[in-house]
């Protein structure tokens, strides 16, 4: 029997549409789904004579990705002309860059569910211009619709270090997260704002010798369920076609798939090109880009606290659990409006759940941010530490949530105007346990055998002084009175 085993290798091209208010070479508005052609220029679309001019934003949301992602930013980098011929490319060449890069050489880490924290590194973060679409919905003919022509992407490409479909899957959502942090994009998978292209291989052990497979590149993948599908797919089809033919990888063979997404499969599109073949040149309508330290140091201060980074201090510092960390951080808004609501005095782990499990359903509901509520950071630290004094029940705190986000008023009032504070008089709670135990003489004997019935006895008695109060008083202080009762043996 033949021994074999197999790593999956993988690195990834991503494309992330920048979130800046006009294109990159020009002042067309960058709108999702205006009308077809309405948003476009002599500059977008390519006509002779007409000349582009940098978009400062773009590359200062650039360099900002690329110290994010540990990059060397580069304090000289141009533009290049990546030539190619397509109907939705006007100009017959994309503006981009080619061997300056304006970041190079970082790394991201991405959490692994085991807990641990992988480090890919990073090859390049470049930026460039997205081309129009060729839209093939009407007869036997195509259109092409320049409006997203132009449109400023940042192309970040990883090492192959990637080792697995989910792994892939982890870093995609890792940088979502970590763009949407910055500010940067907008990140909307359904709007296209990052579209992925991994290279697939496999490095192959068999009886003592190793062997690579063909390394082939899945094109434009736009969500997170084909990236990890086509990947998963990519390489059984791979580790099939090894066992079937014992082909390796030769130099020049470099396949470009698509993802056939009803069936699954991964589909030949073509022979990948090399670099030559785009034949690219600096574009001598552009001035290079000079990044000086005060304009760097400028870009710096804009840099946040990155997710990963709040998540463990979420751990660390507030002992939520990582998965919780992991809700709370998966949303800038959300996150800040935790932490500030934590500073303001309150219960971590309280104000976690009413942020996770209340506020973002009602901000869901009302298609907004939980920050966006209504609700200031002391206000929620009043309401968590009414639950934590037990002046409230945690179900009363949902409702008082709810008409927080209706009302200005304190929860404190909230709670009274509803009727909602609950009775912790331990004298007055005692009168009302004597009651029902007065009148349930059965459920007492039964409470007090100790046997099966018992618990379910405590519960009818606990139920009927909650009944007693309407709901109103501490469940705990009641429990409290109620088994030193029984105990007792009255
Ligand atoms: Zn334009
Ligand atoms: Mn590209």
């Amino acid at each position: 029997m033949t021994n074999i085993d197999y790593k999956v290798i993988v690195g990834l091209e991503i494309h992330v549409q920048l979130a800046t208010r006009t294109k990159m070479f020009c002042g067309c508005e960058l709108i999702f789904a205006a009308e077809p052609n309405s948003r476009v220029c002599p500059v977008c679309l390519g006509l002779p004579g007409a000349l582009p001019v940098m978009n400062k934003q773009a590359v200062e949301f650039a360099i900002l990705t690329a110290l994010s992602l540990n990059c060397k930013v580069a304090e000289f980098t141009k533009w290049d002309r990546k030539s190619y011929y397509y109907p939705d490319l006007p100009k017959n060449y994309q503006i981009s860059q080619y061997d300056l890069p304006i970041g190079s050489t970082g790394f991201i880490e991405i959490p692994l569910p085991d807990g641990k924290v992988k480090k890919i590194r990073i090859r390049r973060v470049h930026l460039e211009e997205d081309a129009g679409k060729n839209i093939h919905s009407e007869g036997n003919f195509s259109q092409v619709d320049l409006n997203r022509a132009g449109t400023p992407l940042l192309e970040i490409v990883t090492e192959p270090d990637i080792n697995s479909a989910e792994e892939v899957r982890l870093l995609a959502i890792e940088l979502q997260r970590i763009v949407r942090f910055l500010g940067v994009s907008e990140a909307d998978m359904q709007k296209g704002h990052m579209r992925f292209e991994p290279n697939v291989n496999l490095h192959i052990k068999k009886d003592n010798n190793e062997y690579k497979t063909p390394i082939t590149e899945i094109k434009n993948l736009n969500s997170f369920k084909a990236l990890e599908k086509s990947v998963a797919f990519e390489a059984q089809r791979q580790l099939a076609e090894f066992l079937d033919s014992g082909k390796v990888m030769q130099s020049g063979n470099k396949k470009t798939l698509g993802w056939d997404d009803i069936r699954e499969v991964t589909v030949l599109q073509r022979e990948k090109e090399e670099a030559h073949d785009y034949r690219y040149f600096p574009d001598p309508d552009l001035v290079p880009v000079v990044v000086n330290k005060k304009w760097l140091v400028e870009i710096k201060t804009k840099l946040c606290e990155l997710p990963l980074t709040m998540q463990n201090r979420f751990v660390s510092e507030y002992g939520l659990s990582d998965y919780d960390a992991g809700v709370l951080t998966a949303d800038k808004a959300a996150a800040e409006f935790f932490d500030n609501t934590v500073k303001a005095g309150g219960d971590a782990k309280r104000i976690c759940n009413l942020v996770t499990q209340t506020g973002l359903k009602i901000a869901n509901e009302k298609n907004c941010k939980v920050s966006q509520l209504g609700i200031s950071p002391q206000k929620l630290a009043e309401l968590a530490k009414m639950v934590e004094a037990g002046q409230i029940s945690a179900t009363a705190s949902v409702t008082i949530f709810e008409k927080m986000t209706q009302s200005e008023s304190a929860p404190q009032q909230i709670a009274e105007s509803l009727n909602l504070l609950q009775k912790s008089d331990e004298g007055e709670l005692e009168k009302i346990v004597d009651e029902v135990i007065a009148a349930n003489p059965q459920a007492v004997e039964d409470a007090k055998s100790g046997d099966k019935k018992s618990k379910k006895a405590n519960g009818f008695l606990m139920g009927q002084v909650m009944q007693k109060t309407k709901g109103t008083a501490n469940p705990q202080v009641v429990a409290k009175i109620l088994s030193s009762k029984l105990n007792k043996g009255i």
